[in-house]
């Protein structure tokens, strides 16, 4: 199965993508996680995004659909693939189209998360993540179960992502609208989209998205 995690900055796709990823076996395909890899290794695509991340504008097309390639290119055929943060625009979404094929698959479903902008600020300035295993925390909605210490593998160590902060927020959710939302209207064209409400809790949300995605086998 091939699905889109649709929506803006914070609306939870991350977390959504590192349920089913966890829960089904599906991989993250996470454009921003994967350009935050390259800029801190500092390869030639990482040293280009830096600037860009930094300001909250979108990398180029051309860098982001070759990451999603060469992944892709790395999974076996029965894995499940979970596009989080990408396609971001309409050239994306014209190579997404081309490497599924490319790689024999076909896209299932695209889930739109509905969020409200003004809500989003809030949840993205107080996110946060293991700095060992990944796991992510918030510091109102999702504490871990010890104040301090990662429920998964008990790290001590935190990070917080450089872009998360109130003025590069209003840059990224402004990408969204002008470059991003314009694409599903394709996806609704060949219906398959679906929306459900990224307000509610986590656990309301993962449902929602189970009761979209086929039966486990
Ligand atoms: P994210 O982790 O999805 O919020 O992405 C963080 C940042 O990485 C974005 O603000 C962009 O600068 C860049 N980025 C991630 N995915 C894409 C994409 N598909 N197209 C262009 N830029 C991207």
């Amino acid at each position: 199965m091939n699905i889109i995690l649709l929506g803006p900055p914070g609306a939870g796709k991350g977390t959504q993508a590192g349920r089913l990823q966890a829960e089904r076996g599906m991989v993250q395909l996470s454009t921003g996680d994967m350009l935050r890899a390259a800029v801190k290794s500092g390869s030639p695509a990482g040293l280009k995004a830096k600037a860009v991340m930094e300001a909250g504008e979108l990398v180029s097309d051309d860098i982001v659909s070759a990451l999603i390639d060469e992944k892709l290119g790395t999974m076996a055929a029965d894995q499940g693939a979970i596009f989080d943060g990408y396609p971001r625009t309409a050239p994306q979404a014209a190579s997404l189209d081309q490497i599924l094929t490319a790689h024999g698959r076909t896209l299932d479903h695209v889930i739109e998360l509905e969020v409200d902008e003004d809500a989003l600020v809030e949840r993205i300035v107080g996110r946060y993540s293991c700095a060992s295993c990944g796991t992510n925390y918030h510091d109102v909605f999702n504490r871990p179960k010890a104040d301090g210490v990662c429920d998964v593998c008990g790290s001590t160590e935190f990070k917080r992502r450089a872009d998360d902060n109130a003025e590069t927020v209003r840059t990224r959710m402004a990408e969204y609208r002008a470059k991003t939302a314009p694409i599903l209207p394709i996806y609704d064209a060949r219906k398959l989209v679906h929306r459900i409400d990224g307000m509610a809790d986590i656990e309301h949300v993962s449902d929602a998205i189970e009761a979209i995605l086929e039966p486990r086998a």
